[in-house]
Parts: C-alpha cells; sequence; structure tokens
C-alpha cells in the first residue's frame, strides 16, 4: 500500500490528511472551520434531529474538495475534527 504524498513549493514532500468526519457530539456551530476552508469542502447547516432542530453544525458537504491541509482540524476548538490518509 502507498499512500498520497504531496509536495511543499520547496519540493519536500508531505502527506496530506484529507477530512474525514465531524464528530456531532462535538461540534458547537461556531462556524471557524467552514470560514478557514479555502477549498468550499465544508457547509453549515441545522441537524436533522427534531430535538435539535435550531441547533447548527458544520458538515462536509463537498469531501471532493479537500485537500487535506488539515486547516478546519487545527481551528476547531472543540476537536470535533478526525482525517484520513489517501491510500494509492
Ligand atoms: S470549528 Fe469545530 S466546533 Fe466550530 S463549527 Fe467547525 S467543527 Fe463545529
Ligand atoms: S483539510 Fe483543508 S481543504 Fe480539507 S476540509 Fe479541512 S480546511 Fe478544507
Amino acid at each position: 500500500m502507498s499512500v498520497y504524498q504531496g509536495l511543499t513549493y520547496g519540493g519536500s514532500s508531505w502527506t496530506p490528511e484529507f477530512v474525514q468526519a465531524i464528530d456531532p457530539d462535538k461540534c458547537i456551530g461556531c462556524g471557524r472551520c467552514v470560514k478557514v476552508c479555502s477549498h468550499g469542502t465544508l457547509g453549515f447547516g441545522n441537524l436533522d434531529d427534531d430535538e435539535d432542530a435550531d441547533r447548527m453544525q458544520a458538515n462536509i458537504s463537498n469531501k471532493d474538495n479537500c485537500i487535506g491541509c488539515m486547516a478546519c482540524g487545527k481551528t476547531c476548538v472543540k476537536k470535533a475534527f478526525s482525517f484520513e490518509v489517501k491510500e494509492i
């Protein structure tokens, strides 16, 4: 198994870690992650659960756009994100 590798501007290799999930039990709906993602990967909306119909949370709306920078996870004070490497 190989893992997808990226390159820095200077040519050093690094391993992108792509967004995998957002834990709904941790997300408080602050919206920081949605603002920090420059690739339109994350969305923001209501939970489907009737009990929490007014509660807003982040979601992964377009995973295919993720570049694996992990900026969303770094900005999340609740540590709600999990990431995965991409096997090739
Ligand atoms: S930064 Fe964390 S707590 Fe805030 S909306 Fe995103 S996942 Fe939820
Ligand atoms: S890892 Fe980067 S590109 Fe992917 S969702 Fe997070 S901030 Fe956006």
